[in-house]
């Protein structure tokens, strides 16, 4: 590879990301020569040059110019091969190519713009059309490569930004222990599903479910234990839901609510057996529970259609009022609301 930074201090310079620097493909040293002249003084440009064609497209991709000073006539390949090659590469694509031509044919220049090059000039232009032809063109590549590189980070944030939504939209829906949504959640959704309830004159069920006897299970095997209980209770609850509308909250401490829409009476009772005995058959043990061995759940079921003097909290309340009955009747046991 023959090229040269003779402008500057040496090859292997490091160089800025947006100065000018222009590739001379030439297999005449004269003319890069007096190209080099030309060019001397002028602070922003890099020049390089390669005289041997075979080595030019290795080379443009290497040093990525602002410019390519492209000659038509050179030893072993046609130039304008070369200029096609360069659009080909996904390196060099883009890069302008100002082609340099022994003399103003129109056959030629119309095959040098058919095949991508940007500009075409006779060989050689004086100093100042060569400088204002360089310019032009690297600087309408600078400024695309910097408009390509703001989108990308345009880009980059935004997905940043729509990932980090989802994890706050999840933060703000869920209760961090159990994984869960939280009552929050539970409002939204409850409110909703009560409007369509209304319209749609189907009816809305609530299950209340609340531990047996907790804090005695704290007590005995401690908090962290106490903790780690809940989510596996809750990890049960909501994997027995399976309508994409259906949803249980954590609605406080021990107490979990359960939201079924378009669910009558019978349909919630029998999803209400299905949480009890599936918390059961979990077998954690519960050393201070007077009811069971093992960690049981009391459950409150109620179901309303939404009328105009009917509200939402009444439905919750009911089902409270339930889950209050199945505690006084010895605990772990389901209550449907009157
Ligand atoms: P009951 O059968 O009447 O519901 O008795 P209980 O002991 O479950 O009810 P109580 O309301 O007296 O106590 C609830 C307990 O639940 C007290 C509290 O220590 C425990 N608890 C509430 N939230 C958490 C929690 O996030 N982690 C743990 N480990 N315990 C909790
Ligand atoms: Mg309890
Ligand atoms: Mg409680």
């Amino acid at each position: 590879m023959t090229y040269s930074n003779i402008e500057k201090t040496g090859a292997d310079r490091t160089f800025a990301p947006h100065s000018i620097m222009v590739l001379l493909v030439d297999d005449q040293p004269m003319i890069a020569e007096t190209i080099r002249r030309m060019l001397d003084g002028e602070d922003d440009i890099d020049f390089h040059y390669c005289l041997d064609a075979e080595e030019a497209l290795n080379m443009v991709a290497a040093i990525h110019p602002t410019l390519i000073l492209q000659d038509l006539i050179m030893p072993q390949v046609d130039g304008l091969d070369l200029v096609s090659q360069y659009r080909s590469h996904p390196e060099c694509k883009e890069i302008p190519i100002v082609v340099l031509s022994a003399r103003e044919d129109p056959n030629v220049k119309a095959e040098a713009f058919a095949r991508g090059a940007n500009d075409y000039v006779v060989k050689l232009p004086d100093r100042v059309e060569l400088l204002a032809r360089i310019r032009y063109h690297s600087q309408w590549y600078i400024h695309k490569r910097q408009r390509d590189e703001a989108y990308r980070s345009l880009q980059e944030s935004q997905r940043q930004m729509e990932s980090m939504n989802l994890k706050l939209m999840h933060l703000s829906t869920h209760d961090s222990l159990t994984n869960i949504p939280n009552r929050y959640h539970f409002d939204q959704m409850f409110s909703g599903e009560w409007s369509r309830s209304g319209r749609d004159k189907t009816p809305v069920s609530i299950i209340m479910i609340d531990i047996d006897e907790f804090k005695k299970y704290n007590d005995a095997l401690g908090h962290p234990a106490g903790d780690k209980c809940l989510a596996a209770v809750a990890n049960v609850l909501s994997n027995i839901l399976k309508r994409p509308a259906d949803l249980v909250a954590r609605y406080g401490g021990e107490e979990f609510v359960v939201l079924l829409p378009g669910t009558g009476a019978e349909g919630a009772k029998s999803i209400a057996e299905k949480m009890a005995s599936e918390v059961e058959a979990l077998r954690v043990p519960h050393p201070g529970s007077s009811v069971s061995d093992h960690i049981t759940i009391s459950l409150g079921v109620a179901t309303s259609v939404a009328d105009k003097s009917g509200r939402p909290d009444r439905l919750l309340h009911d089902a409270d009022e339930a889950l209050y009955v199945a505690k006084k009747g010895g605990r772990n046991q389901i209550r449907m609301a009157k």
